[in-house]
């Protein structure tokens, strides 16, 4: 499989450091509030990209944090009138509660700073004692003079950057591109006893200490969106670099930003959405789709009509998914024959296109087209005379490949008895040309919730 590299920006073979095992990071949520539309991304494709290396024989280690100390927590908490560990805790439940609705499997371990203090203080006292960090007033600071190779990753010039860093400098900064790796206490605020007096970590300290806690020294891939490129995972490739004395990471994935109607999401043009307030309108699975109808580098734009767009695609694949339940409730042939064999082999070329896809930097856009080819050509096999057999396969095909993507894991449910019995009564009104019994039994059904449908592959339900 090739990948971007943001670090050498270029598509490269990704090749783990141990066979058959990937290392994976992902910078997780600030917990001060439900996350926004722009968040979703990142775990939506890097949940992809967990669940392919998954499905083409890795064992994958993925590590995804939660922020809960931080100045938002610590503001939001004053405006609440409750303490800060109450609104992360609060954010947290609301975190987990979204991503299964946007179907984003649980990571490994989801670590908090709360929970690692010890560990964030001890690699700090290592820079410090090392010569990388100093202290001033009871802050310390990263010397990122002292990093040879600061600004790598984002490829910036160094001299333009502390031009203009030095603008606005804290003028107990040596540098203007160090940043803070502990801050004193300010009064009110939550607080941890170090060796530089009372305070808190900075923000960049917790990924380089929870990620090398979990993965080691030197993760395969460290994950999240463009914007973090800069500050934040320069300052993490100094820290654990200056700590271990080792490269950290191998390849760095970045996705590309979220407009909303083509405009940049902010709170102040009042285009600023949650995935809370979108799931009220739609399904969180039509909102996975629609993240993962382009590729993950690309910026995506999103709209009414393009979320709505993506629920009419994700209907019709499940409208192929309930023709093949529909097909083997009701046919009666065993195994297959050898058209169908043939035919079902011929399909085997749209999981080699979905993987050939896949294998080129994640292209799920191009990946979903594969399983619309897919379908296309089941709608055209499958049908009242196809054997089970061929039916059980082809299902299984059309759902590896979906579920690859999380999609199409939603089941219709069964019917219960009764109503399965009127489905029978009507269609035995319909063989006998009893159209007014046929019409009154469709009546009965609607009552009960449940719509039916005439089509070339017999009557199928769903639920109104
Ligand atoms: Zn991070």
């Amino acid at each position: 499989m090739k990948l971007y590299n943001s670090m050498t920006r270029q598509k490269e073979e990704f090749v783990p450091m141990n066979e058959n095992e990937v290392k994976m990071y992902v910078c997780g949520p600030t917990v001060y509030n439900y996350f926004h539309i722009g968040n979703a991304r990142p775990f939506i494709v890097f949940d992809v990209l967990r669940r392919y290396f998954e499905y083409t024989g890795y064992k994958v280690d993925y590590i995804q944090n939660f922020t809960d100390v931080d100045d938002k927590i610590i503001k939001k908490s004053i405006e609440d009138g409750v303490t800060a560990s109450e609104i992360s805790e609060k954010y947290i439940k609301e975190y987990f509660q979204d991503a299964d609705a946007l179907g984003i499997n649980r990571a490994t371990h989801h670590p908090k700073v709360t929970e690692n203090m010890d560990e964030i203080i001890n690699f700090i006292k290592v820079l410090q004692d090392k010569g990388y960090a100093y202290e001033r007033q009871g802050d310390v600071y990263f010397d990122s003079e002292k990093f040879a190779t600061y600004g790598k990753l984002s490829g910036q010039d160094m001299d333009a950057l502390e031009v203009g860093a030095r603008i606005e400098m804290d003028n107990r900064k040596k540098n203007g591109t160090d940043f803070v790796l502990w801050k004193a206490k300010k009064e009110g605020e939550p607080y941890w006893e170090s060796p530089w007096g009372q305070g808190r970590p900075g923000w960049h300290i917790e990924c380089s200490v929870m990620s090398t806690k979990y993965l080691g020294d030197t993760l395969d891939i460290h994950a999240g969106g463009q914007d973090l490129i800069f500050p934040h995972h320069e300052n993490e490739i100094a820290q654990s670099e200056a700590y271990t004395g080792k490269p950290y990471v191998r390849y760095w994935i970045h996705n590309g930003y979220i407009n909303i109607d083509n405009q940049k999401m902010s709170k102040s043009k009042g285009n600023f959405f949650t995935v809370r307030d979108i799931l009220k309108l739609y399904d969180g699975e039509v909102i996975r789709f629609f993240m993962l109808s382009a590729h993950y580098r690309n910026p995506i734009n999103f709209s009414k009509d393009l979320i709505e767009s993506a629920q009419h695609g994700l209907d019709r694949l499940y409208t192929t998914k309930e023709n093949l339940d529909h097909l083997l409730e009701h046919n009666r042939v065993g195994s297959m024959s050898e058209d169908e064999t043939i035919a079902y082999e011929s399909l085997m070329k749209y999981k080699v296109k979905f993987m050939e896809a896949m294998n080129d930097d994640l292209n799920t856009a191009d990946g979903i087209s594969a399983i619309f080819e897919l379908a296309k050509d089941i709608n055209k096999l499958a049908n009242e005379d196809s054997s089970t057999d061929f039916l059980d396969n082809v299902k299984a095909l059309f759902l590896e490949l979906a579920e690859v993507l999380g999609l199409l894991s939603r089941d219709k449910g069964s019917l219960d008895d009764e109503i399965e019995n009127l489905i029978a009564k009507r269609d035995e009104a319909r063989r006998q040309k009893n159209w007014a019994q046929a019409d009154a039994i469709r009546d009965e059904l609607l009552k009960n919730g449940i719509v039916l449908e005439d089509t070339p592959q017999g009557v199928k339900w769903s639920r109104v």
